[in-house]
């Protein structure tokens, strides 16, 4: 068992994994959360300080919730969010798709690559046998 204290309230709980929050705090910031997403539902071109302030939230949790994509904005929207990599209008986390794609397409040919390596250092590692002089040997 660990005791922290939470990050929102100060107040010491106990602690298991993930966010260094408390239960009531938790509870509390997910109803927020919920307010948030109903209010951009309704005031999609609602900016960011227009939904902090409307909803009790910093912006700073706001930011959070979009890094997370739990929060996704509309086309409309005047929060303008651009991908880390490429710039591009983004709407939510931190790539666009094309980048997200290809951060993932670099990962897999890394595997791959390091497959085919273990492939080739394991046919190294066997003796050397040729399989005619083989078939010779047993047929006299
Ligand atoms: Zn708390
Ligand atoms: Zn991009």
């Amino acid at each position: 068992m660990e005791f922290k204290n939470c990050s929102r309230c100060g107040r010491m709980f106990n602690y298991f994994s993930g966010d260094v929050m408390c239960d009531s705090c938790k509870k509390d910031l997910e109803e927020k959360f919920q307010n948030v997403k109903a209010y951009l539902e309704e005031n999609p071109r609602a900016g960011l300080r227009e939904i902090s302030e409307a909803c009790e939230v910093s912006t700073k949790q706001l930011k959070q919730w979009v890094l997370e994509e739990r929060l996704t904005f509309t086309e409309g929207s005047p929060i303008q969010l651009t991908c880390e990599n490429c710039g591009a209008r983004i709407l939510t986390g931190r790539f666009c798709a094309k980048c997200k794609g290809e951060v993932t397409n670099a990962l897999n040919s890394t595997v791959k690559q390091r497959q085919q390596q273990m492939l080739d250092l394991q046919k190294q590692m066997q003796p050397k046998r040729d399989p005619k002089s083989g078939m010779r040997f047993l047929q006299t």
